[in-house]
């Protein structure tokens, strides 16, 4: 598989060539500011001594503290870490927001270790980083495998080490009613990755000439296949497929959300859904819909399949699934794909409502939190149009251009 960090800079290099940037601008943009490696030893449950590989990338801070989850998964490694960094920067810079770019991980199967271990590995992570990470420093979030409560022990963690008692080190918390208010996590914050996406597309469906009720096929079902998933189809769209990591289901005429996350914590996988066709993960991909929304892994989308895509529009939730050769197929073909770097922005933009509100010592609710997020992101939808439209380029180009406007203005 290519390695993410290389697909991020030739989407780089293509942004230089076509939009007015100066070149020791994108020069110092091809390298992050720190890569840090750490080894992080757990005492595991039968006594032994395992020690994991972590990382944290602290990639540009030009508009603020370093923002970016933290990824458990056994191919984790640094250049993954280091594109994913890279991305969040625009990412961070797309939705406006006052924060730089990071990323962390590490290289491990959560699923192999006991709630103790992992409580274990977690608390090592921080404590070999609190001394670079902060509320105004480097503030880290969830990601694929981290959940709320990893984040709650972090939180803790950077607490008894430093005595900073905001809370605001680090997003993605649970709402933990025996905390002060501002200490908890935002409400909306489990659900803005796929909130936002929504958002989105609802912004950009007319202008993609995509119809007023779609057909979804979703690549993915964790924090963001499920929550997107769960919203398109209460806003009345029907989702005829579903994948996770052991391969899709699909009903042409619809799949019941909340009996497919039924099924999923029962049999711990998809297959064997009542009225369901069970497909591969590739065939998932290919199939006939309006919006394909891939929600697990990068390089998901290649020059191998992009020519099979049948979807007329494709919402970019997982971050860097489409290649940049797969880019050129697709907006050859006329399917537009909108980027991860605004598509799954919901997810960041409701963590800095996190830091806001600690910092603050406040705590909003749902609806005033979504409708922060629906505003800035529209605004960013109708910016990046316009400047794919004016440039006749795709929409990535669009993002990645207002994006490093607005980080070159602040370095
Ligand atoms: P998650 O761990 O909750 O879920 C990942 C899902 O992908 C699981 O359902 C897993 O079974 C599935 N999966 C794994 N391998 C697969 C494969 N080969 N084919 C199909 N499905 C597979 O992770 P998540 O938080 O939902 O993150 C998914 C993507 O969204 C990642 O790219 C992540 O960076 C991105 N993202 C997440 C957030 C967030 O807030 N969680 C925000 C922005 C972007």
């Amino acid at each position: 598989m290519k390695n993410p960090f290389e697909n991020a800079m030739v989407q780089l290099d293509k942004v230089a060539s076509i939009g007015k940037f100066d070149t020791d601008f994108i020069t110092r943009l091809r390298h992050p500011d720190r890569d840090i490696r750490i080894s992080i030893p757990v005492t595991m449950d039968d006594g032994s001594l395992k020690i994991f590989e972590g990382y944290r990338v602290e990639y540009n801070n030009a508009r603020g503290p370093y923002k970016g989850g933290i990824r458990y998964h056994p191919e984790t490694d640094v250049d993954e870490v280091k594109a994913l960094a890279f991305w969040m920067t625009l990412k961070c810079a797309v939705a406006g927001i006052p924060m730089g770019g990071g990323k962390g991980g590490i290289t491990v199967e959560p699923k192999e270790l006991s709630k103790g271990e992992l409580e274990r590995l977690s608390r090592g992570w921080m404590q070999k980083l609190s001394d670079i990470l902060g509320p105004h420093k480097d503030v880290p979030a969830p990601d694929v495998n981290t959940t709320p409560e990893i984040m709650d022990w972090m939180a803790d963690e950077f607490e008894k080490i430093t005595g900073d008692k905001t809370g605001a080190v680090i997003t993605g918390k649970s709402i933990d009613r025996r905390l002060p208010a501002g200490r908890q996590g935002s409400e909306g914050r489990g659900t803005a990755t796929g909130q936002g996406g929504y958002f989105v597309f609802k912004a950009l469906r007319e202008k993609l000439n995509l119809p007023e009720k779609c057909t979804v096929a979703i690549q993915g079902f964790g924090n963001a296949g499920s929550n997107v998933a769960k919203i398109f189809a209460e806003n009345g769209h029907t989702v005829i497929a579903i994948s996770d990591s052991k391969g899709a289901v699909v009903n042409e005429a619809g799949l019941d959300i909340n009996a497919l996350l039924a099924h999923k914590k029962s049999t711990g996988g998809l297959v064997g859904l009542p009225g369901a066709k069970y497909i591969t993960n590739e065939e998932l991909l290919e199939l006939p819909c309006d919006l394909l929304i891939p929600a697990a892994f990068e390089n998901q989308i290649t020059a191998e399949n992009a020519d099979k895509i049948k979807a007329k529009a494709i919402l970019e939730l997982a971050n860097g699934p489409t290649t940049p050769e797969a880019d050129e197929i697709l907006f050859k073909k006329n399917i537009p794909v909108i980027p991860d770097i605004l598509a799954n922005s919901g997810g960041v933009t409701v963590s800095y409502f996190e830091w806001e509100q600690n910092l603050k010592g406040e705590h909003w609710s749902e609806s005033e939190v979504f409708e922060k997020l629906q505003k800035i992101l529209e605004d960013s939808a109708k910016k990046i149009l316009e400047k794919s439209g004016k440039l006749n380029t795709n929409l990535r180009m669009g993002a990645f251009i207002l994006a490093l406007e607005r980080i070159e203005e602040k370095m």
